[in-house]
């Protein structure tokens, strides 16, 4: 039996965790949320509660396990509770990274950091409640304008014209590209159909008319390709929020007013043009003007470069060794030494940032605790540190360790909030409020099931 640490408790690593687990070895989970779940709990819409609550049930499967340990609150980075080298010190035979894809893509845009301009899964952390994000400001005004044209896009499009609690009159999908490029599932934008803009979307239509019938799309044919609505009657709407769409264009730069807030975004114009048997898109010498007062980016999320893995512009660097490319593609590589690190693991969208739904990560996770496996089998024996001994030298450090017990006092703790409020869920928005609440109930129960478990 050895001992692996998996960094990251979303659904990649617990996946892979049970996986290693199952084929009995030790597993130590390293998280840096108080909760399990990752983008499961924090970044799937709040409504989809039966999807949330049956992926719950699974992690929690997983934890019951008696060789996974779990220590939530706990951040691997250069500068955070441990880094890389603090954790070689425990002495593992394995780390496995599902550290997702928290660093996000940017632009480069002037004028990026105005009040007012979001990131897409900040936005989505905040209001999916994740500390700190569920209390930080994220106003929203008037007009939004939302960029990229995938799920995530729907996804907050769908918050911002449903479920907000102050809702825009305006979100506007920002598109690179066209309509016949449109990325999202008809299942998502179901959700938001009804607010679509019918005039508003057939003028948009006819502006790019000669700009898709130069790569022969034609407009007549977006109906029944990509925007199947438009074939419907309008549906009733439940609120007066308006959804608009603006194709072939890129944010080109963010202008202010006297605030320091976001009020007019300015787009370059693009055309459409055939490369690798894929519709890009190119940039004219046109541009035009939006008066919003709020921009999300949803163009996708990117490595985070300050857990101190090698990284380069693509993500973390992955073992190009071409013998065995498919364990090789799990591998974590070291650019500064020339060779895969040694027993260090990549999964999930830490190795293809939003890379897919659950059960791409699920997967992902899986075939990657395989090589881990394999490489298990032939790896020298290590005295690693017990669960305890990290538990408790982490706790040196001043850090706040959640293990496995502390999850069951929250989920009590949240359980009770949402009875008392009459409410089917809750969750505590900052840390410091899930940590008291774990120490109340401990105290209620006399620490009896804290002390029945070393993790
Ligand atoms: C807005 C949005 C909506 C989505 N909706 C759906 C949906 O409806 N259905 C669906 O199937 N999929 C959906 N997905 C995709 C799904 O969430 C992902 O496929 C999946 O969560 C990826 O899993 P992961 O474990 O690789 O990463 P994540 O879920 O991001 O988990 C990463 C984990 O690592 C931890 N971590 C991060 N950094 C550190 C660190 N430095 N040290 C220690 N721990 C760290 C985090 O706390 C987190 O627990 C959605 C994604 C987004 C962004």
């Amino acid at each position: 039996m050895k001992t692996v640490f998996v960094v990251g408790a979303g659904p990649a690593g617990l996946f892979a965790a049970q996986k290693i687990a199952q084929a009995g070895h030790q597993v130590v989970i390293l998280n840096r949320d108080i909760k399990p779940g990752g983008l499961a709990e924090y970044g799937i819409y709040p409504t989809k509660d039966k999807m949330k609550v049956g992926l719950r049930k699974q992690f929690a499967k997983v934890l019951a396990l008696p060789n996974v340990h779990y220590f939530g609150h706990v951040c691997i980075a250069e500068e955070g509770c441990l880094c890389i080298d603090e954790l070689r010190q425990f002495n593992p035979s394995a780390i496995v990274f599902a550290v997702g894809a928290q660093g996000t893509k940017k632009l480069g845009l002037e004028g990026s950091s105005a009040r007012g301009v979001y990131s897409a899964k900040d936005f989505v952390y905040f209001y999916n409640q994740l500390p700190p994000f569920a209390l930080q400001d994220f106003s929203i005004g008037k007009r939004v304008a939302v960029i990229g044209m995938g799920n995530v896009a729907v996804d907050l499009a769908h918050w911002l014209l449903v479920d907000a609690p102050d809702k825009p009159d305006e979100v506007i999908v920002v598109a690179r590209r066209g309509p016949f490029e449109a990325k999202f599932d008809q299942k998502e934008f179901a959700f938001v159909e009804k607010y679509l803009e019918r005039e508003a979307f057939q003028q948009e239509l006819q502006r790019i008319q000669p700009q898709l019938a130069a790569v022969e799309q034609d407009i007549n044919k977006v109906a029944e390709d990509t925007f199947p609505i438009l074939a419907k009657s309008p549906a009733e709407r439940s609120g007066p929020g308006r959804l608009l769409f603006r194709f072939l264009s890129s944010p080109s730069s963010i202008h202010t007013d006297g605030e320091g807030r976001i009020n007019r975004l300015r787009v370059s114009e693009n055309v459409l043009v055939q490369r690798d048997g894929n519709m890009a898109c190119k940039a004219t010498e046109r541009s035009a003007d939006l008066d919003v007062d709020t921009m999300i980016f949803a163009i996708g999320d990117a490595a985070d470069p300050s857990v101190g893995l090698p990284c380069g512009p693509e993500g973390y660097l992955i073992n190009p060794d071409t013998a065995d490319p498919q364990r090789a593609a799990y591998e974590v590589f070291d650019n500064e030494r020339c060779c895969a690190m040694d027993g260090v693991y990549v999964v999930g969208w830490a190795r293809k940032a939003s890379e897919g739904l659950v059960g791409i990560a699920r997967h992902d996770a899986e075939v990657g605790a395989v090589h881990v496996l394999k490489y298990l089998e032939n790896a020298p024996e290590k005295e690693s540190a017990t669960a305890a001994e990290i538990k408790r030298s982490i706790e040196s450090k001043g850090v706040r360790v959640v293990d496995k017990t502390d999850l069951e006092h929250l989920a009590r703790a949240e359980e009770e909030q949402a009875r008392t409020r009459g409410i089917a869920w809750y969750k505590f928005s900052d840390d410091e409020a899930m940590l008291a609440s774990i120490d109340e109930q401990k105290e209620r129960s006399g620490g009896a099931v804290a002390t029945a478990q070393a993790d």
